[in-house]
């Protein structure tokens, strides 16, 4: 059977991998594994244009709506139908498919990817900062609908194909590869650059979430996704450093089992799997796993003092429903800030960590869900008084400098 998908934020590091999934699958002379209805990008025009090409897409949508000629043009030629804005974004992912991969990068991703829901559509979701913004809003909207959330994370999506049923756990366990400062002497970090923090050891990514794999804001999101993911409570949510990341994640059950999965660290295998689940696997080609030549697995605890993001997550888990909104906010314009040299590395988690100390309050439904344009607008609050601090040259702000 032929599985129909749209894939927003294809141009990006884990679009590509998708694509590079479905090219793998789809076997010359047999019937195709995946065809794609949407390929979504915001600015990247011609790599957009080269991937609906090949991939022989129905509809390229653009975010950017000045760039809708240009992407036409592009496309001129091809059968593929060109669209541009957010609301063209959305709209394709309410078109019906199998599956609509969210792999769009920060809270941008949010309305798009519940609209797929809503929809019925079900989700491969990539776009952590929706779940970590939006976890009720999202479950809501799929169990109304009916659509699955299939968690493509990598971390998540090992622990979903260990879990047999959510009943019998004691505890999830999250690897952290610990990223590039895992060892950097402390009063370094201060002057890292970012080329230096996007240099990740394991994996090839996007530039905001190498910076947060190097600040451990990754892992400290991935544990409010997991919260919400898997309904857990944040002390049953453990974090443990393992820097050759080959061990995924694993799923700890009251009789003393704990089950893990394994593979090379490439994206392609957790994305495959989410596109493809419930039916069967997909062949790739991603390097199979030689445990000789790997001799030896290593863990050890996380360092909070370097790295305080952990224990932010979990008080913003604690203090629900607006702080982990104004947690992802933060950290998404402090990145921004670093990786355009108007802060520091060690000024990320200071921001986030400033942020988190304002009282937000806000109405939630029943479920403990926010409203969509509610959460939207926390975010824009909280990226206004975040912009403004590191105008000011974070004179303001608590907390430590390293
Ligand atoms: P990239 O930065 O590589 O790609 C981001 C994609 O989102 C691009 O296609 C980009 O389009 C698009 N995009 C950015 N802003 C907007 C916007 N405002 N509106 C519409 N589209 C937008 O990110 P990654 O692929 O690294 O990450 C994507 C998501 O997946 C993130 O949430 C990340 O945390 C998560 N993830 C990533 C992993 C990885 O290995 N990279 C692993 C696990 C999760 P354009 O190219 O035109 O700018």
């Amino acid at each position: 059977m032929t599985l129909k998908l749209t894939i927003t934020g294809s141009t990006g590091s884990v679009g590509q991998s998708a694509l590079a999934v479905v090219e793998g699958a789809n076997i010359a002379g047999q019937e195709p594994a995946f065809e794609i209805e949407a390929l979504t990008a915001n600015t990247n025009v011609s790599r957009l244009a080269s991937q609906a090409i090949t991939s022989k897409a129905r509809l390229a949508v653009i975010g950017d709506e000045s760039l809708y000629e240009e992407l036409k043009t592009a496309l001129a030629g091809s059968n593929v139908e060109a669209a541009a804005g957010d609301k063209a974004i959305i709209e394709a992912c309410e078109k019906p498919v199998d599956r609509v991969l969210a792999a769009i990068v920060g809270i941008a991703g949010l309305r798009s990817t519940h609209a797929a829901l809503v929809a019925g559509n079900s989700v491969a979701l990539a776009n952590k900062e929706s779940m970590v913004c939006a976890g009720q809003l999202l479950k809501d909207a799929a169990a109304t609908s009916g659509a699955s959330i299939v968690p493509t994370d990598s971390e998540h999506n090992a622990m979903f194909q260990v879990m047999e049923r959510r009943s019998d756990i004691e505890s999830l366990i999250l690897t952290a590869s610990g990223g590039p400062f895992l060892d950097t002497d402390l009063s370094t970090l201060k002057t890292v650059t970012p080329e230096q923090a996007c240099a990740h050891p394991q994996w090839q990514m996007g530039r905001k979430i190498s910076v947060d794999s190097a600040t451990f804001m990754n892992k400290a999101l991935e544990l409010i996704e997991a919260a919400f993911l898997f309904d857990m409570p944040e002390e049953q949510i453990e974090v443990v450093v393992h820097p050759q990341s080959i061990i995924h994640s694993l799923v700890s059950y009251i009789d003393g089992s704990v089950l893990a999965q394994l593979g090379s660290p490439d994206m392609q295998t957790p994305i495959a799997h989410a596109l493809s689940w419930p039916g069967p696997r997909v062949r790739t080609t991603v390097r199979r796993l030689n445990l000789i030549e790997i001799g030896q697995l290593d863990f050890r605890a996380v360092d909070h003092d370097r790295f305080p993001a952990i224990n932010l997550a979990r008080r913003a888990v604690r203090d629900g429903a607006a702080a982990p909104v104004v947690m992802n906010a933060a950290n998404e314009v402090a990145v921004d800030a670093f990786l355009s040299g108007r802060c520091r590395f060690t000024d990320i988690n200071r921001i986030v960590e400033n942020a988190l100390q304002q009282n937000f309050s806000v109405q939630t439904t029943p479920s403990g869900a926010l409203d969509i344009d509610d959460i939207i607008a926390l975010d824009e609050m909280s990226r206004t008084k975040c912009g403004e601090l590191i105008g000011q040259g974070l004179s303001q702000l608590q907390g430590r400098a390293s």
